[in-house]
C-alpha cells in the first residue's frame, strides 16, 4: 500500500524492546523449547513496519481480561520490574483485586525451580469455592527461559489452569494479548463443551439465533447493537473478551461470531472450529451498518425482504443523526485500539476529512470492507504504523485536530495542533449505531476550537530549554 501525495513515510524503526534485545531473547525462547509457541504468535500476529511493541506492555491485554473476569485469579511470573509496572496499570484502571506474582531470581530460574514454585502457587490458589480458572501469565524473561506453563496440570479440583506465554518479543501489542488469553480460554471452553454438558451463563440466553460480539466495547454499544439486529429476529449473546468462565459457553453457542475488533485471530479460530460463521466490520456510520445488517443476515440465512426492514430502521435515525452532528474538520487518526478504521469510516461519513489512519494492529481479513472503503476515498490506510510514520502523516497532512496515542498526541500539542487521545475518545463513548454518530462528531467539533488556544500555549513555552525566554502571557 503506497501513501498518498503529501504523506511521506519514514523508513522502518529500529527493532528494540524493553531488555533492546529482541532477537536475543526469541533466540534464548527457542533453545528453550519455546518454537512452536512463537511460530504461532507469529502467524497469528503478524509484525509490521516495527517488530516491538511502541507502547505499554503487551501482557496488560492478557491480565486486563484476566482480572475483568468473575472467579478467574490471575497470577504473573516474570521480572518484578514489569510485574510492578504491570500491576500498577491494573490498579489504575481499577482491578479492585490482587494479582498474584511468583518472584525469581537468577538461580531458581535455571535450576527449574520457578517452574516448581509457579505449580506450588497454582495449587494454593486453585480453591474451586472462589475460582473456577486460574492464569499463569508468563512475562519475557520466563518465556525466554522456557519455563513450561504448558506442563501445569490442566484442572486442579475442577478449576481450569490456564499457562500462556505473553512475551514482549512475540506479541506485538497489549490489544493482541487480550486475545492470546481470550482465544486460549475459549479453546478450553469449547472442548468442555465438545466433551459434555457444561454450565449455563448466569444471564439466560436469548431464544433462536444469536451473534456473539468480539471486542471490548463501551457499554452501551451491545444493546445498540442488539436494537439493530431485532427486526431479523437475532439476539446477542455474552461477548469475548467473556466476563465469566461460563459466559465462554454461551459466547460460543452462537450463530455468527461479529469480529467488530478484527485482530481476534486465536478468538476467531476458535469459533470457526465450532462451525460459526464470521463476519467482519461493524455497525459504524450509515454505509459500514447497512453493509454489516446485509452481511449478518445473508451469514444468519435471513431473508432480503427481512434484512432491508432492519436497515430501514436503523438506517434512518443514524442519518438524522449524522445530519444534525455534521463536521468539516481535517483529521489524522492513530490508535493501538483496533477500532481505529471503525472510527475513521464514522468521522468521514459525517462530514470529516481524513487523509491519514494507522493502527497498530495487522491487517486482517475482518477489517477489509474497512480499508477498501477508506482507501477508496483517498485515506491512506497504515497498519502497524510505527509513531514516526504517525508523527510524519501529521506533519504532512496538518490536520485541524489529531485522534492518536499519548505520544502523537504529545508530539501533536509541541506543535500546536489540538489532539485528543484515542482510547479516550472510544472507551467513553458509543460508536455504534445512532449513539455514535451523535457522540463522536460533536467531540470532534469541541477539540477543534482549542487550535487558538494551542497555538498562545505554544508562544508561551516556546523552546523549552534553550535560552529564549518565555513570553510573559497568561494562557
Ligand atoms: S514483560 Fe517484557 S515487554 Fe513487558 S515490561 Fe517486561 S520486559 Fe517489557
Amino acid at each position: 500500500m503506497s501513501p498518498p501525495d503529501g504523506i511521506a513515510m519514514p523508513a522502518k524503526p529500529a527493532a528494540t524492546g524493553c531488555h533492546g534485545g529482541a532477537e536475543t531473547m526469541q533466540d534464548a525462547a527457542r533453545a528453550a523449547g519455546k518454537s512452536a509457541m512463537l511460530d504461532r504468535l507469529a502467524a497469528d500476529y503478524p509484525k509490521g513496519p516495527h517488530d516491538q511493541p511502541q507502547s505499554m506492555c503487551p501482557a496488560f491485554g492478557s491480565l486486563r481480561v484476566g482480572l475483568r473476569m468473575r472467579r478467574v485469579a490471575t497470577i504473573l511470573s516474570g521480572s518484578a520490574c514489569c510485574v510492578y509496572g504491570l500491576t500498577f496499570t491494573s490498579h489504575f484502571y481499577g482491578a479492585r483485586r490482587s494479582v498474584g506474582y511468583v518472584p525469581f531470581d537468577s538461580e531458581t530460574l535455571v535450576t527449574g525451580q520457578l517452574f516448581e514454585d509457579i505449580r506450588k502457587a497454582v495449587r494454593e490458589t486453585a480453591r474451586p469455592a472462589e475460582y473456577d480458572a486460574v492464569v499463569v501469565i508468563n512475562l519475557c524473561v520466563p518465556t525466554a527461559s522456557g519455563v513450561p506453563l504448558d506442563l501445569l496440570p490442566k484442572e486442579i479440583d475442577g478449576v481450569r489452569i490456564i499457562g500462556i506465554d505473553v512475551p514482549g518479543f512475540g506479541v506485538p501489542t497489549h490489544a493482541e494479548a487480550k486475545d492470546v488469553l481470550a482465544g486460549t480460554m475459549l479453546r478450553y471452553a469449547r472442548t468442555e463443551a465438545e466433551a459434555g454438558a457444561v454450565a449455563s451463563p448466569r444471564t439466560k440466553l436469548a431464544d433462536g439465533q444469536r451473534v456473539t460480539l468480539i471486542g471490548e466495547l463501551f457499554p452501551a454499544d451491545p444493546p445498540v447493537v442488539a436494537a439493530m439486529l431485532a427486526p431479523m429476529g437475532l439476539a446477542i449473546g455474552p461477548q469475548i473478551p467473556a466476563r465469566e468462565w461460563r459466559d465462554l459457553y454461551g459466547a460460543l453457542d452462537c450463530s455468527i461470531a461479529a469480529a467488530v475488533h478484527p485482530f481476534y485471530t486465536a478468538s476467531i479460530r476458535e469459533f470457526a472450529a465450532a462451525g460459526r460463521a464470521i463476519v467482519g466490520s461493524a455497525p459504524v456510520g450509515e454505509s459500514a451498518t447497512a453493509d454489516w445488517l446485509d452481511a449478518i443476515g445473508k451469514a444468519a440465512n435471513i431473508s432480503a425482504k427481512t434484512i432491508d426492514i432492519a436497515k430501514a430502521q436503523a438506517l434512518a435515525p443514524i442519518r438524522a443523526a449524522m445530519a444534525a452532528n455534521p463536521t468539516t474538520a481535517r483529521l489524522i487518526v492513530s490508535g493501538y485500539e483496533g477500532s481505529e478504521l471503525l472510527v475513521a469510516r464514522l468521522l468521514m461519513e459525517a462530514g470529516a476529512t481524513v487523509p491519514y489512519v494507522g493502527t497498530a494492529l495487522p491487517r486482517t481479513e475482518w477489517s477489509e470492507p474497512d480499508r477498501a472503503w477508506l482507501e477508496a476515498q483517498g485515506t491512506h490506510v497504515q497498519y502497524r504504523a510505527s509513531l514516526e510514520q504517525d508523527i510524519a502523516a501529521m506533519r504532512d497532512v496538518k490536520p485541524d485536530l489529531a485522534i492518536g496515542t499519548t505520544p502523537l498526541v504529545q508530539a501533536a500539542k509541541e506543535q500546536g495542533t489540538p489532539a485528543v487521545y484515542f482510547t479516550n475518545m472510544v472507551s467513553a463513548r458509543p460508536v455504534f449505531g445512532t449513539a455514535g454518530v451523535a457522540a463522536l462528531p460533536g467531540i470532534v467539533a469541541t477539540q477543534c476550537k482549542g487550535r487558538e488556544r494551542f497555538s498562545r500555549m505554544v508562544g508561551f513555552f516556546e523552546a523549552p530549554g534553550s535560552t529564549k525566554p518565555a513570553k510573559a502571557e497568561v494562557v
